[in-house]
């Protein structure tokens, strides 16, 4: 039998990889925190008619990405395809809505869509994002951009621009349909097959096609921008005017579109110049009519995920892998010697040091070797002879200093061994890590 190996579209995210996770996790986390965004964790299973409903069956995600299947109930069910639908289904359920006020939660986690996998593309890849629930005020739209471009240029990413269009109401779109239709209609046979089909069901949608002489032709397309009501007008000229208070450049672009009749007024993409086809790290915008769409009240809304592997894949094309960092790398060969070696590093451990032990028993030789390239700034050494006398060898990786002292004097001036520590540090330990 063959040797099993992950699915087609998912990946590892193996330890060496697994730092920029933690740092792209705890930078968001912090920014989100302190702008009162509060997280939410839903399943990553649902009934498919949540999606249905909530990202429209007309859709590619839904039309044709879904991972659906039945369950032992007989029941359909669906992977996740992206944060929204649940978070907007939870929002309902737990009437988050009558807490009153503004409502703005953030999540992460993964996301399943069957798609063609390529760099940037997987079947099972990994968003964060967020959702202001309850504000129509363009102070709103500009608060998640302003978040979102904000996290980015915390991790160092340069090189990003932000899109911004107004897709803005009901009527404003249908009025909008009717003049694409008229001006597409001539073109309809060069047209890729796709947006031919589109053309009756849903001609928005012709605008984000991917295909090349379709975009040509899009190009010269009227723009929605002509087609906006008064409301939508103003409201999108403040959402630029703030922009502009806040020094954040953008680019007006109107074929960026959603297709879909509860997408309202502001939307946006932030797209990276390093990233190949898989250009957009950060797409959302409004959707005032989701909330109502899945039976709840009217609830204006507007959001934005980021696509964490895109992401990833611009931060390590930016910064080396952070090292992990370790004070002690215990070394220690003898019965006697490793019992006692176990117990030390438990003791450092809940003193608050980072400690390695190495459990290979090999020759002391081949453990100093591990220890040098561990990382770690201070080795501490157990054989027989500090077996039998609860003493232990205190080794600084930098100086290769080393001095004789008992295991209960060592425990017993944990701040002394602090400051110790970060003066081995700044002898240069950390320089010569690598
Ligand atoms: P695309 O046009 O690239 O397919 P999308 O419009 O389907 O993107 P959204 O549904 O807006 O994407 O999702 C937000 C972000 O999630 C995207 O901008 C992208 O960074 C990321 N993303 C979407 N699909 C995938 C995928 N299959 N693999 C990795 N990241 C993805
Ligand atoms: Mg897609």
């Amino acid at each position: 039998m063959g040797e099993i190996q992950a699915l087609r579209g998912t990946r590892d995210i193996l330890p060496e990889e697994v730092g920029y996770w933690q740092k792209v996790e705890a930078t968001a986390r912090d920014i989100l925190l302190k702008a009162a965004y509060r997280e939410i964790r839903t399943p990553i299973f649902e009934q498919t008619e949540l999606f249905e409903r909530g990202i429209g069956e007309a859709t590619d995600v839904v039309g044709k990405e879904m991972y659906t299947f039945r369950d032992r109930g007989d029941r359909s069910i669906t992977l996740r395809p992206e944060g929204t639908a649940g978070v907007v289904r939870s929002l309902i359920e737990h009437s988050l809505y009558t807490q009153g006020g503004v409502q703005r939660l953030w999540y992460t986690g993964p996301m399943f869509r069957y798609e063609r996998p390529q760099a940037g593309r997987q079947r099972q890849f990994h968003q964060l994002g967020v959702e202001v629930l309850g504000s129509a005020d363009p102070r709103a739209d500009v608060e998640v951009i302003v978040i979102a471009t904000h996290i980015l240029q915390s991790l160092g990413l340069k090189n990003l621009h932000l899109d911004i269009n107004s897709v803005g109401n009901l009527e404003d779109r249908n009025a909008y349909r009717q003049a694409l239709v008229d001006y597409l209609t001539p073109y309809k046979d060069e047209l890729d097959p796709d947006s031919q089909e589109r053309l009756s069901r849903n001609p928005l949608r012709i605008l984000d096609s991917k295909d090349k002489r379709t975009q040509e032709i899009a190009q010269n397309a009227p723009s929605i921008l002509d087609h906006l009501g008064t409301y939508s007008r103003q409201h999108f000229d403040k959402v630029q005017q703030l922009l502009t208070n806040l020094g954040i450049s953008y680019q007006l672009n109107p074929r960026l579109v959603r297709g879909l009749d509860y997408y309202t007024h502001t939307a946006f993409e932030i797209q990276s110049d390093d990233l190949g086809a898989q250009a957009t790290v950060c797409g959302g915008g409004r959707y005032d009519g989701l909330v109502a769409q899945l039976g709840g009240p009217e609830t204006p809304a507007v959001g934005w995920a980021i696509g964490l592997e895109r992401l990833i894949l611009l931060l390590q094309k930016l910064q080396e892998p952070a090292l992990p960092s370790m004070d002690f790398y215990i070394v220690s060969r003898g019965d006697a010697a490793e019992a006692q070696a176990l117990v030390l590093a438990q003791q450092l451990r809940q003193a608050g040091f980072s400690v390695d032990l190495d459990l290979s028993g090999s020759a002391f030789k081949k453990q100093f070797a591990r220890a040098d390239r561990s990382g770690a700034i201070a080795c501490l050494i157990l054989g027989d002879e500090e077996a039998a006398n609860h003493t232990v060898k205190l080794k600084w990786m930098a100086s290769k200093e080393q001095s004789a002292i008992s295991q209960a004097e060592l425990l017993a001036n944990i701040e002394e061994l602090r400051s110790q520590l970060s003066r081995g540090w700044e002898r240069g330990a950390r320089g010569d890590r690598r």
